[in-house]
């Protein structure tokens, strides 16, 4: 059995991820200082004998004993990821230290969630691993995508100045079921307010693109990321190459769900990617992976989970 831990254990991906560990067979410790996670998220597992709960911010030390280490740990959306920007690149950089020390001491096998966004506004399309990307890095975005770019850099170094066993994974836009509510990222948006009745906000024209993968397909990508072989370091692209536009994925969303939602128009934010879709041959070639779930498929996989959500929300 390995002692697994978490980092970011209670958000959206990671209490995917935890649970798919224990289904597994592993033990799971999970560490989140709650900044953007929900305990609702981790409610059934804190039941099970190989799962353990820790609050904790990982931009201070942290002494376990563990044998592999996801690094989650940090706010996605970007409301949540401007709203204390200093802390966003905080949690990139200076958590990533103290994971890959920790992971030093006790030599485990290290895995960074890293993002697409460390292709900034980009001009190869799809992306590809081997391009370097066009990141503002002053912007509103920065302490994101500077954040996960510096991490990326630590775990390279970590790696050949310490030889150390590390692994890089760049997500590319995910969805589905434990997205919070208020989470502020575009499919949970659209949901939220096709399922209310609620005009459709479309930042923009609604012309630019992203490429959206399930989190069932992702969480399978992690997996086998981390299980490949220890020459397999990355980064690798992981993500579902099926691309729209914004306002494809608007229409898509209210077909699904009968909505009788208008759309209406909010200014682009500043720096937002005009379009975004991996390239996963790497993926493909070195992990025998590739994302089993269609968009309009995955979507009706998401909706009856935001129902109840809404359901509960109103009931409370
Ligand atoms: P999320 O916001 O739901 O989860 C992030 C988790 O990290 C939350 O539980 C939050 O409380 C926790 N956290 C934040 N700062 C922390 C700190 N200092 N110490 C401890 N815990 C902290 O987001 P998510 O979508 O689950 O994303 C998880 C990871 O995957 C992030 O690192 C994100 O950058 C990366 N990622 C996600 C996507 C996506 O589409 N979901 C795309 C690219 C990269
Ligand atoms: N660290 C940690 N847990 C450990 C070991 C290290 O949190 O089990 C942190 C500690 O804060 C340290 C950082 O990881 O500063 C980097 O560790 P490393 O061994 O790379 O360098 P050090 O700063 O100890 O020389
Ligand atoms: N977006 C939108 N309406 C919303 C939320 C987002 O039109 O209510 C757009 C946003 O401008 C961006 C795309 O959807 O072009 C994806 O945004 P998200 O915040 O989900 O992810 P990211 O920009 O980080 O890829």
């Amino acid at each position: 059995m390995k002692r697994v831990l978490v980092t970011g254990g209670s958000g959206f991906l990671g209490s995917h991820l935890c649970e798919r560990l224990l289904d597994a067979g592993n033990e799971v410790l999970c560490v989140d200082n709650f900044f953007t996670g929900r305990r609702a998220n981790i409610h059934a597992l804190l039941d099970r004998k190989n799962f353990e709960l820790m609050r904790h911010d990982v931009t201070f030390p942290l002494y376990v004993e563990v044998d592999e280490i996801y690094n989650l740990a940090c706010p996605a959306s970007p409301i949540h990821y401007q709203f204390d920007p200093v802390q966003t690149t905080k949690t990139s950089v200076i958590g990533a230290i103290n994971m890959l020390g920790l992971a030093r001491r006790t030599k485990a096998k290290i895995f960074q969630a890293s993002t697409s966004e460390v292709y900034g506004d980009p001009e190869v399309h799809p992306q590809v691993e081997g391009y370097w990307g066009r990141v503002n890095p002053i912007g509103i975005r920065s302490c994101y995508d500077e954040g996960k770019r510096c991490a990326e850099t630590l775990f390279m170094d970590y790696h050949r100045q310490h030889h150390m066993k590390v692994k890089i994974a760049r997500i590319f836009n995910t969805y589905g079921p434990k997205m919070a509510l208020d989470d502020g990222r575009v499919v949970s948006n659209f949901i939220v307010q096709a399922l209310r009745n609620e005009p459709i906000t479309i930042y923009g024209e609604g012309l630019q693109t992203r490429s959206f993968c399930h989190v069932d397909d992702l969480i399978s990508g992690f997996l086998a990321l981390m299980g490949s072989g220890d020459d397999v370091i990355g980064p690798v692209n992981l993500g579902n190459p099926g691309e729209f536009t914004i306002l494809e994925l608007a229409e898509t969303i209210i077909a699904l769900t009968g909505s009788r939602s208008a759309l209406i128009r909010r200014p682009l934010p500043q720096d937002d990617p005009t379009q975004r879709q991996p390239d996963i041959t790497l993926a493909r070639d070195l992990l025998d992976w590739q994302p089993e779930i269609a968009l309009e498929e995955g979507l009706t996989l998401t909706i009856p989970y935001f129902e109840q959500m809404l359901t509960e929300a109103m009931a409370s």
